[in-house]
């Protein structure tokens, strides 16, 4: 597959789709699958075809779908990740920001494709493993730093997930939004990249044990909450004259909310308070990715603190990659349509 982020100066979104293993659950339930790969870009969805009769349903009840590249659920963490984010981290060497999301109900496959397992690493720690690498093959001098920060947005409040603690404020200074007191990892390169691997899945586990969990399910990370870890680069080049000058690039890999509607549940009040906040941020980023798409001037960085957040990394000269995770089995269709939709709409 040969993708082409950047057209003629200005970027555009790439989007994926990945859909995850059918569960031991479904598997029991003994559900049928509505989704299936047709090559390596296209997405058959169908409410009535099983896995083996979709091309004789084909064009009459289901409908294709075609992305920079779509994943089965064979297709392993490295495979997409090399697909997704490898030019990402590249360009991030040279001064230019990203952003990575994933994207999709819960339970569909976001912070195993993010985070992924000790055994099965996900795209935050295979980008930093890989920048590392590619940071060692260019400078043995230690003229790159790297830093880590990861944080959480949770109904519109911005934390901090190294060091939880009160809500971080947002500021505007000359280098764009800047969330105040947020923890600055300073992460080094060291020779031995698999304890490099373990370190920031630690730092990441951690993290994520730091996201705000819902008051029903004590154990469980939120669906409603944000997690975003970005990755600063620091470095000195010679510009034209010779003269030292320090440039940076930023990575943000961001692990999005539930997609799915908030859930009418006896707490009814808390609950749509905070499903208008997740839709709030989820769909301010939908309202900025779609001014995007469409070339508009004005961007609508500023009506939620994800947007705020991502202002520098979203957009303009920046390459953006939007990870579509779904389920295969019917039990989840009228999630993986709207994903599927949504990611339609994004390219
Ligand atoms: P989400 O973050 O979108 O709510 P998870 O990433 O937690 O979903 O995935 C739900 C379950 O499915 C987890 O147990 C996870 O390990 C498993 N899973 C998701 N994607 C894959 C995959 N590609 N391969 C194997 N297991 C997966
Ligand atoms: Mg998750």
């Amino acid at each position: 597959v040969e993708l082409e982020n950047v057209v003629g100066g200005e970027s555009r979104i790439l989007v994926f789709v990945r859909v995850r293993p059918v569960s031991k659950k479904e598997k029991e339930i003994g559900s049928r699958c509505c989704v299936k790969i047709t090559n390596r870009r296209d997405v058959y969805l169908s409410e009535f075809a099983n896995e083996n009769d979709y091309l004789r349903l084909n064009r009459i009840r289901g409908r294709h779908f075609t992305f920079d590249a779509s994943f089965t659920d064979s297709a392993t963490q490295q495979e997409v990740y090399l697909t997704t984010t490898s030019e990402l981290v590249e360009a991030v060497l040279q001064g230019r920001n990203g952003s990575v999301f994933c994207y999709g109900a819960t339970g569909a496959g976001k912070t195993y494709t993010m985070l992924g397992t000790l055994e099965n690493p996900g795209v935050m720690v295979l980008a930093i493993k890989d920048l590392f690498g590619k940071i060692r093959q260019r400078s043995c001098d230690g003229s790159h730093v790297v830093h880590l920060s990861y944080l959480e947005v949770y109904n519109e409040t911005v934390r901090d997930l190294l060091s939880p603690g009160r809500p971080l404020v947002l500021r505007e200074d000359k280098q764009g939004i800047v969330a105040a007191g947020l923890t600055q990892y300073r992460a080094y390169s060291t020779d031995e990249v698999m304890f490099c691997s373990v370190l920031v899945m630690a730092l990441l586990q951690q993290g994520n044990q730091n996201r705000t969990t819902e008051p029903t399910r004590a154990n469980e990370t939120s669906s409603r909450s944000h997690a975003i870890l970005q990755v600063v680069v620091e470095y000195r080049v010679r510009d034209s004259s010779m003269n030292v000058v320090n440039r940076v690039g930023k990575l943000s890999l961001i692990d999005l909310a539930g997609s799915e509607r908030a859930l009418a549940t006896d707490q009814r009040t808390l609950r749509s308070i905070e499903g208008a906040n997740i839709n709030r941020s989820l769909l301010a980023l939908s309202s900025c990715i779609n001014a995007l798409v469409e070339g508009k001037k004005h961007i609508p960085y500023r009506n939620s603190k994800l947007t705020q957040l991502l202002k520098d990394s979203l957009g303009g000269t920046c390459n953006t990659v939007m990870i579509a995770n779904i389920s295969p089995s019917i039990l989840s269709f009228s999630e993986t349509q709207n994903t599927i939709h949504w990611a339609d709409r994004a390219k």
